[in-house]
């Protein structure tokens, strides 16, 4: 019964530690990217969307061919939720057994919220929710630690972005493979960009289509955000990725669910691993001394733990990169220190569908949307036979978390006073 209360203090500790940058919907979609403006205190940045681009003329002969141009047509509308009944989604939704979803309450009241989601009412949250964002709960198969001591899973989230390019300098530098959680609506505005980190060899994930909070989506609205990017990324690139990241992490036993039902694999970060990089574009900008702070705090905490970690950063700001290359520069001269992507930690060889072979299928596409590169446009997907993880309170979420060094899910479990 002290629950509500309780939760509303922990989670202000939340907002602090784990909000992550998202997109302005408001934007004008013509605007030139910009710099972000703060939502308010401990609020995440905003971003203007990547801008479309002119149509590209045929190039005159003995010129380069120019870079393939923003995928738009038959796509959804860029930063905002798709529409779930469009014949497209409807398709993939026939395609989907969502019979294992629970039916567990959707955040916000039911509203959209496009930003870090919120445990307050009209938010209800219910013991076997299984929130990640409110209880802190981590399910058996989320991914949120590497498995091997001294291992970095190192992950960059909302790109492409036209700040990516330099990124991808610096891990090439070091000869340095990346996680890129991608939203669909950067991956058909900067379509080379992606295609370049995929070719380069970094391992291409799902971040959605439009940067909600997946927990105040409805059912099919989430198939839509999931399955458009996956769409997305699989026109530009090629094949379709298998792991995925709900933005601010914001996922509960009913996102796991249906992620799973579409064959994707969560995939999380430990709390206080958090680069907090989203602060050096809000208003006013915290210095950079935040992230290296981050830095040096994990590179202390990360020989204590029994497991590896995955690290929060962001490839959409040319600030965040600027960090990002910082630390870089400084992780690769640590000792004992081995930095690789998430499917690489976890020791697995085929993060794409199309890798997977047998428990691949081939999904309905019932229109082409693809106009302007040569990529295929047939999405994938796949069986994944985990169940619906049975969630009992939170303990489950203390213990994983704890054996992991969970500082923040010791002091949420304790204001929670679970026993
Ligand atoms: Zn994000």
């Amino acid at each position: 019964m002290k629950i509500f209360p309780i939760v509303t203090i922990a989670f202000a500790t939340f907002c602090v530690v784990n909000a992550v940058p998202q997109y302005d919907t408001k934007a004008p979609k013509t605007a030139a990217p910009k710099a972000p403006k703060a939502a308010g205190k401990g609020a995440p940045t905003k971003a203007a969307p990547a801008p479309p681009a002119p149509p590209v003329a045929a190039p005159a002969a003995g010129t380069p061919a120019a870079p393939p141009a923003p995928l738009t047509n038959g796509y959804p509308t860029t930063d905002k939720v798709p529409d779930p009944n469009d014949p497209q989604v409807l398709a993939w939704l026939k395609e989907l057994d969502l019979s294992k979803v629970p039916n567990l309450p959707i955040s916000n009241g039911g509203k959209i919220n496009p930003d870090q989601a919120n445990c307050n009412p009209p938010t209800v949250i219910q013991p076997d929710q299984g929130s990640w964002t409110c209880q802190k709960f981590t399910a058996p198969d989320d991914v949120a630690t590497c498995p091997d001591v001294g291992t970095w899973g190192i992950t960059f989230d909302d790109g492409p972005s036209t700040s990516t390019p330099k990124l991808l300098s610096k891990l090439a530098e070091h000869n340095l493979k990346a996680t890129f959680f991608v939203v669909g609506s950067r991956a058909i505005s900067n379509p080379k960009i992606l295609k370049d980190a995929y070719d380069a060899g970094h391992n291409i994930a799902v971040h959605t289509w439009s940067h909600p909070a997946l927990t105040s989506l409805s059912n099919e609205e989430i198939v839509a955000e999931l399955k458009w990017t996956m769409k997305a990324i699989k026109d530009v690139i090629g094949v379709t990725p298998i792991y995925m990241r709900p933005p601010y992490g914001d996922t509960d036993n009913r996102v796991r669910a249906i992620t799973r039902a579409i064959g994707l694999k969560t995939v999380l970060w430990l709390p206080e691993f958090d680069s907090n990089d989203w602060t050096l574009v809000s208003t006013p900008p915290k210095s950079i001394d935040v992230v290296l702070n981050s830095f040096n705090t994990w590179m202390q905490t990360f020989p204590k733990l029994n497991t590896g970690f995955i690290v929060l950063e962001h490839d959409l700001f040319p600030q965040t990169v600027d960090a990002a290359t910082i630390v870089i520069d400084r992780a690769v001269k640590v000792p004992n220190l081995k930095i690789v992507t998430v499917p690489q930690c976890v020791g697995d060889s085929k993060p794409y569908f199309e890798l997977v072979g047998s428990n691949a299928t081939t999904t309905t596409t019932t229109t082409t949307t693809n106009t302007g590169s040569t990529y295929g446009n047939n999405g994938t997907t796949g069986s994944f036979a985990s169940p619906v993880s049975n969630v009992k309170g939170s303990s489950s979420a203390s213990t994983t978390s704890i054996t992991a060094g969970s500082i923040i899910v010791v002091l949420f479990s304790s204001l929670l006073n679970l026993n």
